[in-house]
């Protein structure tokens, strides 16, 4: 990746951190670590991505001190806690074998898992050695007529928040916009309720929490096309450019992918959390407000009342909270 284009992503105009001269994220000094590497950063926000073959090019260790650290969860496919890596040893750097072993890893993913497709973590040593390993994902896509992602994320490009924006940029360039989504289903429809289609970024469905804020959407009519990344799957991330309004649960990670999507498809977006009875109903109010629905409005305000005050009697002496 060109120096210019980690500058821009460091410099994001979105965030709220980043409001005066020269206020965006300052690079790390050599030997920081700040809590995780760029390739870290970038594997975290995209693992949740069920039915991918997450591929980690590199030594062992990148992908030995990273895997499944979030605990998030799955309602279907498992193949995302399936570590798989290149395993680049001093041998292959010094033969150059990183790219062959590369295009082989890709080969026994899709042929041992058939993945929905297949992402591919740039490490410190492949970037150093000077791989092509974003040719090497081309001519696979080409070979196995299946999506080989690229994932520029070396560890030394920066910290793990630069990471997450890396696989934010991964996601805009390569794979949101690639499919449409499926027809809303018949058991979705109902008398009377127009379904909005949305987008949670940055939600991450960690032990599965995202589950007990579901419901609530469901009851609304409130379609989600993809919740990058908590319990997605890969047609779900090519889908989302076809969302009324984006919401971004995590604002530190993925605000580029919110900001860009505005620009490109002209989708509005808004910061929000689903922790706590005021936040999510703020998050509520909010996606009923950007969608300009007086209906699903006047069913929001129904539905916050009937739910705060089913809180406030749990809460109550005596009550079963
Ligand atoms: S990508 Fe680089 S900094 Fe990150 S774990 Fe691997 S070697 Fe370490």
């Amino acid at each position: 990746m060109q120096a210019k284009q980690l500058a821009a992503l460091l410099d994001e105009p979105a965030c709220s951190h980043n409001s005066k001269a020269k206020s965006g994220c300052t690079p790390p000094k050599p030997g920081a670590s700040d809590g995780g590497c760029a390739f870290d950063g970038a594997q975290i926000a995209l693992l949740p991505i069920a039915d991918v073959a997450h591929i980690v090019h590199g030594s062992i260790a990148c992908a030995g001190s990273s895997w499944d650290n979030r605990g998030t969860r799955s309602s279907g496919p498992t193949l995302y806690r399936i570590g798989m890596t290149t395993d680049l040893t001093e041998q292959d750097v010094i033969m150059g074998q990183g790219e062959k072993r590369l295009f082989h890893s890709i080969a026994q993913a899709i042929r041992d898992y058939s993945p929905a497709a297949v992402f591919v973590y740039n490490t410190c040593v492949p970037a150093l050695i000077g791989d092509d390993f974003e040719a090497v994902c081309r001519a696979a896509t080409t070979h196995f007529s299946l999506p080989v992602i690229p994932v520029d994320s070396a560890g030394f490009y920066g910290t793990k928040n630069l990471g997450n924006r890396l696989a934010g940029e991964a996601m805009f360039k390569h794979v949101i916009g690639t499919a449409e989504p499926e027809p809303v289903a018949a058991e979705l429809q109902r008398p009377g309720i127009q379904v909005h289609d949305i987008n949670l970024i940055g939600e991450y469905n960690i032990a599965g929490e995202f589950w007990q804020v579901l419901p609530l959407l469901d009851e609304l009519g409130l379609r989600i096309l993809c919740t990058l990344s908590g319990d997605a799957r890969f047609h779900q991330v090519q889908t989302m450019h076809r969302a009324e309004a984006n919401m971004v649960v995590c604002a530190k990670a993925l605000l580029n992918v919110a900001r860009k999507m505005q620009e490109h498809y002209g989708i509005p977006w808004f910061e929000g959390s689903f922790y706590g009875v005021e936040d999510t109903s703020d998050a509520l109010r909010s996606l009923a407000r950007l969608l300009q629905d007086p209906d699903l409005t006047q069913r929001t305000e129904q539905l916050i009342a009937r739910e705060e005050a089913r809180i406030h009697t749990l809460l109550a002496p005596g009550g079963r909270g």
